[in-house]
Parts: structure tokens; sequence; C-alpha cells
């Protein structure tokens, strides 16, 4: 059993603001409580640790999307119209304000997400490496490149990365900085205006972003952040008047999105959930393993899409791991902000409900509780105790949908090829990680599980790591951001040939003759045949 900090609850807690008061409306909104002032709705926003009543905050319409969409783009012309190097310094002055204002920006993280503030720390460490990549970086890869011609010496050829227009960027709220700010740069950087929808369960972040990007002289209409629930995201989705979509979020929306793109034939960059496997070997490092696991299954309260969360230790190393992970459990604390906690709250009610039912699954089916299963209600606010599930079944929920909160489940395995079928037993495939000293053996592995990001003894750095591109395989998306392959992902890709000789025709252009034909059969025998 987790050792876990008891905080008696407080009367500052503003608890008859309500919690979790509205259903879902079928629109997307997640079950926030929803106010009706006029013809405006708004959904309030409480702090997840404490219940504090945070603001309200518009759901807006599709010709309020409408309206952010038209700013955005008569902003377009002049922006488009930088060069790539004005655009990366206007990038630079944005990381540098974001960094005066840090202070800021953690304040708002902790108070909107329940996060420790060393979570929201590391994301911002992340989010300032990710812009300074594409500060650096986005001038190099969006300059026009130069292509071989082949056998036609008298062509030259080149690609043009060309901005798109206006991109909607559509946020979820696990990480409510580095998965709004990440797409955003790279799509200021390729000369595109945005329009950012984030999640009405973390709208503060974003305006928080918005402010920072003004003060730092970011041309006014350039980014533009639009409140809402899942109505507002599909307007931006739907409308005309954007021209790509990049949405970070799960795959169930992922999928409605992707649909609506794919029938207006409009470029798409979906980033999904996960449920990643982590594939230990009894010959690994098993203590740096079993931290490896506490943190990355734990931190964040396991909301990332990216979380450890189902391991499969091999039948030698079972228990001696097992033991290792309960033992650094049991060391970990649950508390709000000022007590410098290893965990902090969810963020909010429906998450808890998704993971109490995933444990409940569970139990009910024969699994064992090794630490953890329940809230944690030494506080006010959703709080969830860091949980370990051993004796599964591979039918089990828990096993097979995503869990997003602080549960890792541990399951032995024999063989190499059992292993690599276990770890592709779900619809998804974003990151996944594999632990042992023999290189060999872990990149053979590696290659065989289907994900679209991969570790070898280690947890989450590939997403620290710019220049890797990040996106998911099988449900959990389609396309990729940051390295070269994202930062070029928000640029139309132009192929140009330019003719270097100014011959008053090619010999392939009329008149056609029987000798030209011989000619050229026989030029085709010669070369390829
Ligand atoms: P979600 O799909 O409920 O919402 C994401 C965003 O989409 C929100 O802004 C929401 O308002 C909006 N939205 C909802 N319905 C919409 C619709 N019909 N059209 C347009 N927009 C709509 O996801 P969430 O609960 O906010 O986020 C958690 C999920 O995100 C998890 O599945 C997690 O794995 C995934 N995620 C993926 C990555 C990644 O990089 N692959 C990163 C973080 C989170």
């Amino acid at each position: 059993m987790a050792k876990l900090s008891i905080k008696p609850r407080t009367s500052v807690l503003h608890a008859k603001t309500g919690r979790n008061g509205s259903p879902s409306n079928g629109n997307g909104h997640v079950g926030l409580k929803i106010i009706q002032k006029g013809k405006k709705r708004f959904f309030e926003k409480l702090h997840p640790a404490t219940l504090e009543h945070l603001g309200n905050y518009p759901i807006e319409d599709a010709a309020a999307v409408d309206q952010v969409l038209d700013k955005a783009r008569s902003a377009f012309k002049s922006w488009s119209n930088l060069t790539l190097k004005a655009r990366a310094k206007h990038l630079k002055n944005f990381r540098k304000q974001l960094v005066k204002d840090m202070e800021e920006v953690i304040d708002v993280i902790c108070s909107e997400c329940g996060k420790t503030e060393m979570d929201a720390i590391i994301e911002i460490f992340t989010v300032c490496e990710h812009m300074k990549y594409v500060e650096k970086k986005g001038p190099v890869f969006l300059a026009d490149e130069e292509r071989s011609t082949g056998l036609f010496a008298n062509k030259g050829a080149y690609v043009s990365f060309l901005p798109r227009g206006v991109v909607g960027v559509i946020s979820p709220w696990n990480y409510p900085l580095v998965l709004s700010v990440g797409p955003v740069t790279q799509a200021l950087m390729a000369g595109n205006t945005v329009v950012l929808k984030p999640s009405e369960v973390t709208p503060r972040t974003s305006l928080k972003l918005a402010e920072i990007a003004l003060r730092s002289g970011l041309p006014a209409d350039v980014l533009h952040v639009i409140t809402g629930d899942g109505s507002t995201g599909a307007a931006l989705v739907e409308s005309p008047k954007s021209d790509m979509i990049c949405f970070t979020g799960s795959t169930a929306t992922g999928r409605k999105i992707g649909e609506i793109c794919g029938r207006m034939l409009k470029p798409v960059i979906l980033e999904l959930g996960g449920k990643a496997p982590m594939v230990v070997f009894d010959d690994a490092n098993l203590q740096r393993a079993a931290n490896g696991a506490l943190w990355g299954g734990f931190s964040n309260s396991g909301q990332t899409c990216i979380t450890v969360d189902r391991i499969f230790v091999q039948e030698k190393a079972y228990e001696e791991f097992v033991s290792l992970v309960q033992k650094g459990a049991a060391e970990l604390r649950q508390g709000l902000r000022d007590e410098t906690p290893s965990i902090g709250s969810m963020t909010f009610p429906k998450q808890i409900q998704i993971v109490e039912d995933h444990v409940s699954d569970a139990r009910k089916n024969g699994a064992t509780i090794l630490s953890g299963g329940k809230k944690n209600v030494a506080f006010e606010g959703h709080f969830y105790e860091p949980t370990i599930v051993t004796d599964h079944d591979h039918s089990f929920k828990i096993m097979r949908e995503e869990t997003f909160g602080p549960v890792i489940n541990i399951v032995p395995f024999k063989t190499e090829e059992e292993v690599v079928e276990l770890a592709n037993a779900t619809a998804y495939g974003l990151n996944a990680y594999v632990w042992s000293k023999d290189m060999k053996r872990a990149r053979r592995v590696a290659r065989k599980v289907r994900s679209g990001n991969m570790n070898l003894n280690d947890v989450y750095s590939n997403y620290i790591i710019s220049d890797l591109p990040f996106g998911g395989v099988k449900s959990s998306g389609l396309g990729k951001v940051y390295g070269i392959e994202g930062i070029r992902a928000f640029s139309d890709q132009q192929a140009v040939c330019v003719d270097r000789l100014g011959l008053s025709k090619e010999l392939w252009w009329f008149p056609y003759s029987k000798g030209k034909q011989n000619l050229f059969r026989n030029v085709i025998r010669f070369l390829f045949g």
C-alpha cells in the first residue's frame, strides 16, 4: 500500500460551486458544469486539487469560430511574406518571453491541472527545448531543397515548402502547454497563422499563452485562442476557412475529425491515444527499469499518452521487479502543490471514473491490486492513489483500453516471441519501451513492436529529443510532429522543375515520327534493359 501524505479537508474549498454538474451534451464537452447566460453558454473551471472556482469560459459557436478564422486569414498575408529568419526571430522572442513569465505559467498549469510544480516545470522545459529546435531548424528544413534530376542534366529540380493558410490546432487537457505550443510554433514557423482551440478542461494555459505571445511582439491576429467544447472544435474542423487541422486528443474524437477532413480533403495530423507496453528482459538493469516504470507510470498522475501502462517482465526477473516497484510506490507522496509531492491530483472527474471502471473490472475478474486501487479521500479534490495491478487476463479492459491514470499493470512472460505478441495486442501504437542489456535483442524486439516511438532502456526521452519525429501508428494516429518530418508537415510541398537550356523544344515534344519512336526504344533498351 502506497504511503500517502494525509491532508485534512479544509474549509477554503468552494465545494458549493458544484462538481461535474452536467452530463455530456453529445457535443463533445466532457461533463463540466455548463452555465447559460442569455444566448451564450459558458463552462465552469474548477481547481481539480482543491475544487476552488477558477472562472467561467465561453463556449464559442460556429459564427465566432468563423470570425477568428477571418482575422487569422487577414494576418496570413503579411506573416507568410516574412522571411523564414524573421519568423524564427519572432518565435525566439516568444520563447524568451515565456521564460520571463515562467512563474505565471507554472501557476496557471498547476491550478488548472492539479499537477505538481515539478511536472509543470518539466512541461515548460520540454516546450522551450522544442521551441528552440523549431527556431533553429525551421529555416533550414523549410528552405527550398535541391533534388537530383537523374538523367536530365539539362533540368534543375527543387522542393518548396509553402504555407497552407490558417491552421486549426485542437489540443487536449493533459499537457495544456506543450501540446498547444508545439503545433502552434511549427505551424507559425511554416508561415501559417493559427486558431487554437484548447480543451474545455484547461482553457487558461492557452489564454495565458496568447497573452505571452502578444507581450513578446508576435503580430496581432497571427495566433488566436478560442475557448469552447467539442462543438467549437468541430466548427473549426468543418469550416472551409481552416486550411489544415492538427489535432491531439482521444482516438474516438480523432476518428471523427479524420472523417471530416477526409471528406473535405483537408490536410490533418492526428496525435491520438496510447496504451504503451514496456518489455523488461531478465538481463535488464532492474532497479533503473523499476524507477523508470514508477516515473513513467505515475508522473502527471499517469495522464500521459505515452504513460508506461502494460509492463511485461520476463519470468526470472518478475518477482524482483514487482517488489522493487512496490517498494518505490510506497515512497511516493500525493499532495497539494505547496507540499512538493511526487504526484498531484487528476485533472477532472470523468477521468477518475474511467480509472475506477478499469480497476473495478480487473478486480471483479480476479486481478490482484497490489497497491492503491481507490480514490485518495484524504483530499477534497480529484486524487487517485498510485495503483499496481497483477494477475491479469488479457481480455480485461485495463489491458486493452486507455486507462489514462496512475495505474501500472505488471505481467510475466517467457519468450521473446510471446512478448512481442503481447506488446502488439492492443489497437494502439504510440510509445513503447524495451529493457535489456543485450542491445542486439533490444533493437530486434523494438523493430517487431508496432509503435510510432520507441525507447530502449529509458522512458519518455524520445519526446524531449526534438529532432525525432513524434506520432503514432495503428489507432494512435496519423502524421508526425517535430523532426524534419513534423516541421515540414505544416507546409504544402511544391515540386519545381526548371529548364536550364532554353532550347526551342525537347526531343519528346511534337512532331512524332517512326524514327523518334525507334530512337526512344533503343534508349530504353540501353539504359534500363
Ligand atoms: P478529447 O478527444 O476528448 O478532446 C481533445 C480536444 O478535442 C478538446 O479540445 C475537445 O474540446 C476537442 N473535441 C472534442 N470533440 C470534438 C469534435 N467532435 N470535433 C473537434 N474537436 C473536438 O481528448 P482529451 O480527453 O482532451 O485528451 C486525452 C486524450 O488525448 C487521450 O486519449 C490521450 O492519449 C490523447 N493524447 C494524445 C497525445 C499524442 O500526442 N498522441 C498527447 C496527449 C494526449
